[in-house]
């Protein structure tokens, strides 16, 4: 094993063990299980579906999320293993108060978890980075509308130097923006896009349909 993969092993170790929060004692940190990623994707936060599933992404959103990554060429498999999922908070931060879907992180949630999110992008120093949803999107990127973000490729600084990042929607139910307008086109090509550097990386072996 790689110094790399043992740092990162340390790491998630560490992470699970994290309670910075103060959260019920069942909520615990969501890991990603990933063997020596070169991508990384950064979502919102966990939902009560990934607290009983232990995984990223469990739910119904995780099951459009991996529908989009296959269109891209890669299944939930292979995704799960060769693409690190992290988040903005690993912890699920309860109900939204309004009663529809879950509450967003706090500023505070998010800059204690920074510290984790800050330390995966120095051990894994992605080649890939695909920030989903408005929260995870505007940690590395511009505050700028999603329809003038989604579907290109971009250059960003992070903790861990430089690299590509190709932003998607997030993909629960909640969000209506996918279904408007040029949007489901703007989605192909963002699916393109991923499509081309998992290829370019050697992680798929398939023409992707995106
Ligand atoms: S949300 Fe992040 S910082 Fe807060 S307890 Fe969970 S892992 Fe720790």
């Amino acid at each position: 094993m790689t110094r790399r993969l043992q740092t990162l092993e340390t790491h998630c170790r560490a992470l699970a063990e994290c309670r910075m929060c103060g959260y019920a004692p069942h909520v615990k940190p969501i890991l990603s299980h990933a063997t020596n990623p070169r991508v990384m994707i950064v979502g919102q936060a966990p939902g009560k579906v990934e607290v009983e599933g232990g995984k990223p992404f469990a739910g119904r959103a995780g099951r459009t999320l991996f529908r989009w990554l296959e269109r891209a060429g890669i299944d939930e498999e292979g995704a799960r293993r060769s693409i690190y999922i992290a988040a903005i908070t690993r912890c699920f931060p309860g109900p939204s108060p309004s009663g529809r879907g879950d509450r967003v992180p706090s500023p505070a949630e998010q800059d204690a978890c920074a510290v984790w999110l800050d330390a995966e992008l120095r051990i894994i120093r992605p080649k890939l980075l695909i920030p989903v949803g408005r929260l995870a999107i505007t940690r590395f990127l511009p505050q700028r509308p999603l329809d003038e973000l989604i579907g290109r490729r971009h250059v960003v600084e992070h903790a861990g130097g430089r690299c590509d990042a190709i932003p998607l929607p997030h993909p629960s139910g909640a969000s209506s923006w996918i279904h408007q307008g040029d949007h489901p086109q703007l989605l192909d090509r963002a699916l393109r896009l991923i499509a081309k550097e998992l290829r370019d990386l050697g992680l798929t072996q398939r023409r992707s349909v995106a």
